[in-house]
């Protein structure tokens, strides 16, 4: 085996190569082609690849092109391999003209890594060999809450994959005043599975700065204009504050059905096939001594159904030679074990398992400890009681639970843009089903008296599932606070007993069939104990097969928001990337994206009303590139698959300590007064303002208008021009003069977090282009002729 080489290393072999090649012109006998990638990532800027021809007439047709070649042939019988700097636009346009180009094999990276190791070395008077990067300010936000003023800046360094790049933003105090006065701060580095995303940083300024700067630790620098996120929306008045405090599933399930009673003309209650597992288990108890003298034994009958009123006594028949017996009386499983000549007990627990199974297998099942072998001997001891565990009251049904969803809306035949909203897939997230329960009961009692609540309800079909996951939702009432999943255990035995049952069940948000661990996707678990386990295949649980079987019912909902906590985020596609490579779920496109920002900007206003709480733009944003990747979420699902502009909501924003400084985590649970309580308020006007989104989408008949800038007209040289759409759209265009189809070329953003990329032409053309917006309204075709002299 040939010995790695780190990066250090390879860095200085490009400056040895270098001075070969320079001197030789060629260096024969390697190559990079079938050479493993040595980074996952595609380096933005230009780097060093083999290009490798059939011929030197094919190598003329390379050298035509333009591109810059190292000196560097290296010639074998069948080809020719060339090395050449290019950028990624220059290997797109060779393969597209059929060469074959290698990975990257130096890229800027590599040489900063030299110049800066050569910098460390030098005198003071050397080490002014800059190595300049580009940075990229992606977001300046300023904006207001109930705690103050903050200024949020995201930026990007080209040099990002170096691991000790630094980034320094500061600030102005206001228009005319001068950068810095604001104040600076360092950036925090923010990498997602190995790859560098950006830096970003949130701090408190005490007047609104109108510019800030950007500055790289390797030299580069930037600026851009602050805008403000989420500006101030007067308060409505409206009928609200309906939730009093926080409810188990049973209560919130009574409360749909109350209010379906009340409003039968506008509402109906949709019951859901798939009925759950329910809050049920059989009951258990280990008799004997763990681990190696142990029986794990389980009832048949439910706990509630008898099982908890199980015994198992383990009892020594005081005579020598005595054999091993299992008797039931009434509901006693009574174990005599066996006993040795000089009257010692000498049963196994391997022994008193199969005994236990052959003689009172009618009402048990048993099975070894936590895989012990089972060789102790168990020891005999009183009765235990075998129990499920489970300590909610008997109003609480154990009996599987049928999910409902309450369907709001005057016409309710599928006639009507819908909306789906659905709280409580984690069974911990307790304000989660108050936001969906506070928005129904807002759009009923404001129905008659509130004009704009009735044309939401009389135009849209809203579907509003309050607790997914029942069965945890009543765990994490009565049992466990934390139980995320559902309570179905896929265990086996070895990890059954009920020292294990606080981490059974399936994260049904890991559970759907898109961009799930099945699919090789980043972001859950096949251990069944894991808080992430995916179940043992898509769509395993009642609880997911539900969300999705209400969607494909119903085609006509095209939006819906999954309620979750904590943290404050406004998320969407895509949610999951597999690994390595960080390759994501298709990402959507300019329009899309640009349409989710302007949607979701609205509704964090909308939630800002309520007592002024902010959601950052640091977690507004795709899932993947603010919070984690989560294989098998059902919100990319209800996206990819079922074309529905899919939210997800994590409420319970942090809440600034003032004294202390610093953000503090409200948690999954918050007291209910002050807080808990105010999360359900403020995102059930989140929910309504969603509804708003979903009307606006439903009337919208009329295309965007777009225009490209600068104006057409003569430019020296060349000219960048870009598109502005009257509202978020895609453009499609074509640069040939020929007519732009949907199947032209799209414009995509000039990268993560940005708008679109600036198209450059070296001379003269003619643009010809549409936008079309996410409803699918198209403008008729546009064109430009832009003149450019050499
Ligand atoms: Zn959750």
């Amino acid at each position: 085996m040939k010995p790695r080489r780190g990066r250090v290393g390879r860095a200085i072999l490009v400056v040895v190569l270098g001075l070969i090649t320079a001197a030789m012109g060629a260096v024969p006998g390697h190559s990079a082609f079938g050479a493993s990638k040595r980074s996952a990532t595609t380096p933005a800027g230009p780097a060093v690849r083999s290009i490798r021809v059939a011929d030197v007439d094919e190598l003329h047709r390379v050298v035509s092109t333009g591109v810059d070649l190292a000196e560097y042939v290296d010639r074998s019988p069948s080809s020719i391999e060339v090395h050449a700097i290019v950028t990624p636009a220059q290997v797109d346009a060779l393969e597209a003209r059929g060469f074959e180009v290698g990975p990257a094999l130096f890229t800027r990276a590599d040489w900063q890594e030299v110049a800066r190791a050569y910098r460390r070395t030098k005198s003071a008077e050397l080490a002014v060999l800059r190595v300049t990067d580009d940075v990229t300010i992606m977001r300046a936000d300023y904006f207001k809450n109930k705690h103050g003023r903050f200024l949020s800046v995201e930026a990007k360094t080209s040099s990002g994959d170096i691991p000790d790049v630094t980034m320094t933003a500061e600030w102005n105090s206001g228009s005319g005043t001068p950068m810095g006065s604001g104040g600076s701060a360092s950036m925090d580095r923010f990498s997602d599975a190995g790859v560098y995303m950006y830096h970003r940083v949130l701090v408190p300024v005490d007047e609104r700065p109108s510019r800030v700067k950007v500055v790289s630790s390797e030299g580069g620098r930037a600026g851009k204009n602050v805008v403000e996120w989420l500006p101030d929306e007067k308060r409505r008045r409206l009928a609200k504050d309906f939730i009093t405090n926080y409810m188990n599933p049973t209560e919130v399930y009574d409360r749909i059905e109350s209010l379906a009673d009340r409003y039968p003309r506008l509402t109906e209650i949709v019951e859901l096939p798939h009925q759950t597992h329910g809050y049920r288990r059989k009951a258990q108890a280990v008799i004997g001594q763990t681990p190696n003298a142990a029986v794990v034994v389980d009832s048949v009958a439910w706990g509630h159904d008898g099982g908890n009123d199980l015994s198992v006594e383990v009892v020594d028949p005081g005579t020598p030679n005595s054999p091993l017996t299992v008797t039931v009386a009434g509901d006693v499983i009574s174990v005599s074990v066996a006993t040795s000549p000089t009257g010692q007990p000498a049963s196994t627990a391997a022994h008193v398992s199969s005994a236990i199974d052959s003689q009172a297998g009618s009402v048990v099942d048993t099975f070894l400890y936590r895989n012990s072998s089972g060789s102790g001997i168990v020891q005999p001891h009183g009765e235990v009681q075998l129990s499920d565990g489970l300590d909610a009251p008997p109003s609480i049904s154990r009996d599987p639970f049928t999910v409902r969803a309450l369907r709001i809306g005057r016409h309710q035949d599928g006639t009507r843009t819908g909306v789906l909203i659905y709280s409580q897939e984690h069974a911990r997230e307790w304000v989660t089903p108050l936001v969906s329960v506070e928005a129904a009961e807002r759009l009923l009692a404001n129905y008659a008296h509130d004009d704009r609540i009735k044309r939401l309800v009389d135009n849209l079909d809203i579907f509003i599932i309050p607790s997914v996951n029942p069965d945890g939702g009543h765990y994490s009432f009565f049992d466990f606070n934390f139980q995320r999943k559902n309570l179905v255990n896929y265990c086996p035995p070895g990890e059954s007993d009920l020292g294990f049952a606080d981490s059974w069940g399936v994260d049904i948000n890991r559970n759907y069939e898109v961009g799930s661990l099945f699919d090789g996707y980043f972001g859950a678990s096949t251990d069944c104990t894991d808080s992430v386990y995916s179940g043992p295949a898509e769509h395993s649980e009642a609880e997911s097969k539900n969300v999705i079987w209400l969607a494909d019912q119903n085609p006509n909902i095209r939006f819906s928001m999954n309620v979750h906590s904590y943290g404050g985020y406004f998320m969407w596609s895509p949610g999951a990337y597999e690994v390595p490579g960080r390759v994501p779920l298709l990402r959507p496109t300019l329009g899309e994206e640009s349409y989710f920002w302007d949607s979701g900007s609205s509704i964090l206003r909308a939630i800002k009303t309520q007592r002024r709480t902010v959601i950052w733009p640091g977690q507004t944003g795709p899932v993947i590139d603010v919070l984690y990747s989560a294989a098998g979420n059902s919100s990319d699902e209800l996206w990819y698959d079922n074309e529905i502009f899919a939210w997800n909501f994590e409420v319970g924003a942090d809440v600034w300590n003032p004294s202390a400084e610093r953000w503090e985590p409200v948690g999954f649970q918050p007291p209910f007064q002050n807080e808990g309580h105010q999360e359900a308020l403020e995102f059930a006007t989140g929910v309504i303002r969603l509804l708003r989104v979903a009307h606006r989408y439903a009337k919208d008949e009329s295309p965007p208008s777009s225009s490209a800038r600068p104006a057409p007209g003569s430019y020296s040289g060349s000219v960048g021009i870009r598109f502005v759409t009257s509202e978020p759209a895609d453009i499609y265009y074509t640069l040939d003069g020929s007519r732009p189809t949907l199947s032209s070329t799209r414009w995509e953003a000039a990268g993560l977090r940005e708008s679109g990329a600036t198209i450059t032409l070296d001379e003269s053309t003619t643009v010809r282009w549409f936008a079309i917006d996410v409803k699918g309204n198209r403008e008729r075709v546009r064109r430009a002729r832009y003149v450019v002299t050499p």
